[in-house]
Parts: structure tokens; C-alpha cells; sequence
């Protein structure tokens, strides 16, 4: 991505707690570098304790790195305090004030700026008008629902137009349904304000459905970072394989020819055509592939249909049939005993099979549809 004047750049932060007393040190946060462009919303995504809050913390200005540098549009931030920074942190429990109504809790950060009367009231009836709560604005957060109250403390966060906004599992207080209308909301949101944003959240869907790009962190790392797409469809590693969706992953061998043409053996598969990969023979790999990528019949498919393109063929046994409506989902055993998972969509030209627990079937797939991944 080509470096713009209003980047957030985080180069090469570590964070350590814990170094006191002769205690051995934690190490949080393990040398991380991002870029994130002006105007981009970026997740990041992990597990719990991943250290992704901790990074977080330290954008706003609650903690210091232990080394490494923040610059925001060129300006260093490390030594900055969390108000002389041009930051805004919305937080998960919201932290609206009660006793106020909308209108003050948007205004009080605005006030606390020491800004003009004719000021905060037009920045905070635009704000009012930006979630479209103008309705609502003499009310106390207490009669306003969840997704109101979220839409308040979006509103507060963005009133000091900040040039970074930090979101802590922004839509994590409401409940499912509402946390999917309200995803897109606040996407339109914030890209008509242009804000950037850095998010962080441990739920993929809210990550794949916001964020322009993803950061998946594990330990204090960030193992890859990509679009969505990217990271589904092109995992780098079997950590990112398996915590973004679900992913078939086979253990198996490198084997290269003369050629340096490289193909993967697997216990269940002779020959997995390798591509895009490179390595020694007897290099221990693994294959991803998605489930949705795989079919699943009672017969193989037809030779002229495999002879015009080979398919990676496996024969196991069906353990598991979930009817999901849309689609079906199947467990297919396989020789060594792995499990298969197999999620075909259910629609006119390939309807749900009659495939039931217990029938011998075939599993294939196209060697372009999986992923050869060496760590
Ligand atoms: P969650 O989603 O549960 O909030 P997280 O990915 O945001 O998790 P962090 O809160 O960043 O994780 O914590 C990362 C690690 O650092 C954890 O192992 C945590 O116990 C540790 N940690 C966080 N704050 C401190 C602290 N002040 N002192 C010591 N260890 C800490």
C-alpha cells in the first residue's frame, strides 16, 4: 500500500509487563509494525489475550511501549498523553454518563475543550444528525436501547473529530441480530466521516463484515495481515487456516521432481498438485481447504469430467449429515481416520444428496481450490 501523509504507522512496538522485582517479564505485545492508511478501518483479530487490547491501549495512550514508535500523519505519538493525542477511544461498555442526557454526553468532551457555546451545539446537533438520534436528544442513556446507546458513544467518540478512532469490540454489548444491522451502520458511518480506524474484536464475522483489512494476532504477533478475502481465501499459516473459518487441514510431504515441479502426498491423497510452492523434498506441509470447496457424491465424478480437469479424490465414509437449509454439511471419514468436513450449498442444479450417515462416498476437489502452507 503506498504510504500516505495521514497514516497511522506503528513500527516495530514490543510491550513487556511484569519486569519488576525480578519478575520475568510477559511479553504482551511482540514486535509489531502496521500501516494502516487514513480513512481505513483495520481489525485487529485474536483470541483471548492475544495482546491485541494491549497494542490498543498503547495508540490511546493508557500504556507505553516498552520500545518502538507511533506516528500518527508523521507525528510521534510515544511520548504523547492520551489528551494531547488526536484519539479517540470508544469502549465496549460504551462508559456513557448516566445522569446525562445524549445531548450532554456528546457535548461534554466538546465543553471540556473549553469550546465556544455556538460551537458544541452545532457539532453535536450534526452528530445527533450523523447517527439520527435527533429525536432522542433530551433522553438519559437508561431509556435508550443497546443499539441507541452505541450509536451515543459512536457519536461522543467522533464529536472532537478525532484523526484515529479506536473501537473495543465495538458491537460486543448487543445481542446477535442487532449486532449485524448494526455492523454495516456503523461502517457507513464511519467512511462518510473518513475517520481511520483500528478495531480490535475476537469475532471474525464482525472483522470480515467492517474492516477494509485484518490483522490476525496469536501471542502477541501479527501472523498475517490482508483483506478478508486475502486472509480466507489465501491463509499464510495453519494458525490463520483455522481461526478464520474453518479449514480441512492435511499433514503431508513435499515431493519434487526433476522438473522442480512439486506435488503433496498425504496419507488420504496420492497427489495433491502443489502450486505457488517451492521446497525440498520430504518438507513436511500442509493442505487447507475450505469446505465449501469440496464436493461430495455417492459416485465419483465422471472420468471425462476428471480427465479435463484432475481433481484431488478422496473415498471415506459419512459420519455426520447437518441439513442447514441453505446449504448441508457433511462429515466424511477417511482412511487414516480424519474427518472431512464438506459444506455444499443446497441449490436447483445440485440439490442436498441423499447421502446419509454411514454411506460410503467420494470427496473432491480442484487443485486450485486448496492451499499448500509450510509453517
Ligand atoms: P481480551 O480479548 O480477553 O481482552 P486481548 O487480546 O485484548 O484479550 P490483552 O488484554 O492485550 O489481550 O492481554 C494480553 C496479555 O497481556 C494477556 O496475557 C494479559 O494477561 C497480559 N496483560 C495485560 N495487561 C497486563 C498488565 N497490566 N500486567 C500484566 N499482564 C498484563
Amino acid at each position: 500500500m503506498a504510504a500516505g501523509q495521514g497514516d497511522l504507522v506503528i513500527d516495530q512496538v514490543v510491550k513487556d509487563f511484569g519486569a519488576t522485582g525480578g519478575a520475568a517479564a510477559f511479553r504482551a505485545v511482540d514486535n509489531v509494525s502496521l500501516r494502516v492508511a487514513q480513512g481505513e478501518i483495520f481489525a485487529l483479530l485474536g483470541s483471548s489475550g492475544c495482546g491485541k487490547t494491549t497494542l490498543l491501549r498503547m495508540l490511546a495512550g493508557f500504556e507505553s511501549p516498552t520500545s518502538g514508535q507511533i506516528t500518527l500523519g508523521g507525528r510521534d505519538l510515544t511520548a504523547l498523553a492520551p489528551f494531547e493525542r488526536p484519539i479517540n477511544m470508544m469502549f465496549q461498555s460504551y462508559a456513557l454518563f448516566p445522569h446525562l442526557s445524549v445531548w450532554d454526553n456528546i457535548a461534554f468532551g466538546l465543553r471540556r475543550e473549553g469550546l465556544p457555546k455556538a460551537r458544541v451545539a452545532e457539532r453535536v446537533e450534526a452528530m445527533l444528525k450523523l447517527v439520527q438520534l435527533g429525536k432522542f436528544a433530551q433522553r438519559k442513556p437508561h431509556q435508550l436501547s443497546g443499539g441507541q446507546q452505541q450509536r451515543v458513544a459512536l457519536a461522543r467518540s467522533l464529536a472532537k473529530q478525532p484523526q484515529l478512532l479506536l473501537l473495543d469490540e465495538p458491537l460486543g454489548a448487543l445481542d446477535k441480530k442487532l449486532r449485524e444491522e448494526t455492523q454495516l451502520e456503523l461502517v457507513q458511518i464511519l467512511k462518510s466521516v473518513g475517520v481511520t480506524c483500528m478495531m480490535v474484536t475476537h469475532d471474525q464475522e464482525e472483522a470480515m463484515t467492517m474492516a477494509d483489512r485484518i490483522g490476525v494476532m496469536s501471542e502477541g504477533r501479527i501472523l498475517q495481515v490482508g483483506s478478508p478475502r486475502e486472509i480466507y481465501e489465501t491463509p499464510g499459516n495453519r494458525f490463520v487456516a483455522d481461526f478464520i473459518g474453518h479449514a480441512n487441514l492435511m499433514d503431508g510431504t513435499l515431493a519434487v521432481d526433476e522438473a522442480d515441479h512439486c506435488e503433496v502426498q498425504c496419507a488420504d491423497v496420492r497427489h495433491f498438485v502443489g502450486h505457488g510452492i517451492t521446497g525440498h523434498e520430504g518438507m513436511p506441509v500442509s493442505v487447507a481447504i475450505r469446505p465449501e470447496k469440496i464436493r461430495i457424491d455417492v459416485r465419483a465424478p465422471e472420468p471425462a469430467e476428471h480427465a479435463q480437469m484432475p481433481m484431488n479424490l478422496v473415498q471415506g465414509t459419512v459420519r455426520e449429515v447437518a441439513y442447514m437449509g441453505s446449504h448441508t454439511v457433511y462429515r466424511l471419514q477417511l482412511a487414516s481416520g480424519q474427518l472431512l468436513k464438506v459444506s455444499q450449498g443446497n441449490t436447483e442444479r445440485h440439490p442436498a444428496t441423499a447421502l446419509k450417515t454411514g454411506d460410503a462416498a467420494w470427496a473432491w476437489w480442484a487443485p486450485s481450490a486448496h492451499v499448500v502452507l509450510t509453517a
